[in-house]
């Protein structure tokens, strides 16, 4: 693990965070989405697990970086299943990631802004946020389907911005996705992490340093000093 300081704190008035992956643990919706739709798809349409899990991968994976992607109203249309109960019954899986909410209660104790940006649906912001709520601990919460645009898209930020004022060379942004990390470059955010062990229960996915942007083992190496 580095022990370097990424961030000088003196030098930020606004941290943004990704939420799933970033701050919480993304075995939650790893375990969704590749186990409990699954086994639940497949009772519905009579076909085994193994099946369901590949009609679902396909499908899923036909909408990769599109708003769709992460849009519950989209799935629950395409697959007619109540997603929203489904992600309900599993709710005690959801959970910050080790150290998220110590750093979260440090950053309110500086003179800067704490948002989420997410690409998360509302429907499910609102499903963490029953389990954990997790919108206490930041200032405010932005969600992507609100612009109609994905973080990936760069004209996400410009929206972004005209909604809420922040300065690019003064900001971090935290995300476990390296296409968003890339258009949030593109705009300018000057200070870019990215989290390397974004699901507790997988050894680390992503071993390789990030070219361009600040790999962190763990959320510690944001604290403040
Ligand atoms: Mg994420």
């Amino acid at each position: 693990m580095s022990h370097s300081q990424p961030i000088d704190w003196h030098n930020i008035d606004t941290v943004l965070f990704d939420m799933d992956g970033t701050l919480l643990d993304l075995h939650y919706d790893n375990y969704f989405w590749l186990q409990h739709l699954p086994e639940q798809y497949a009772l519905l349409k009579g076909c085994s697990v193994d099946e369901a899990r590949e009609r679902l991968k396909d499908k899923i994976r036909s909408q990769l970086g599109t708003l769709n992607f992460y849009c519950i109203d989209y799935w629950i249309d395409e697959l007619e299943i109540d997603i929203v109960a489904l992600k309900y019954e599993v709710q005690n899986r959801i959970q910050f990631l080790p150290h998220a909410e110590v750093l979260l209660t440090a950053i309110n104790a500086l003179p800067v802004q704490s948002l989420i940006v997410t690409n998360a649906h509302r429907k499910t912001l609102a499903v963490k946020d029953a389990a954990i709520n997790i919108s206490s601990y930041v200032d405010d919460v932005h969600a992507s389907h609100d612009f109609g645009l994905p973080k990936e898209d760069p004209q996400f930020w410009e929206l972004f911005s005209k909604k809420f004022s922040f300065d690019p060379a003064r900001t971090v942004f935290v995300d476990d996705n390296e296409q968003v990390l890339a258009s949030a470059d593109q705009f300018g955010i000057r200070h870019l992490i990215m989290p390397l062990n974004p699901d507790s229960q997988r050894a680390s996915q992503k071993m390789r340093q990030p070219e361009r942007y600040t790999g962190i083992q763990s959320l510690a190496e944001l604290l403040p000093c």
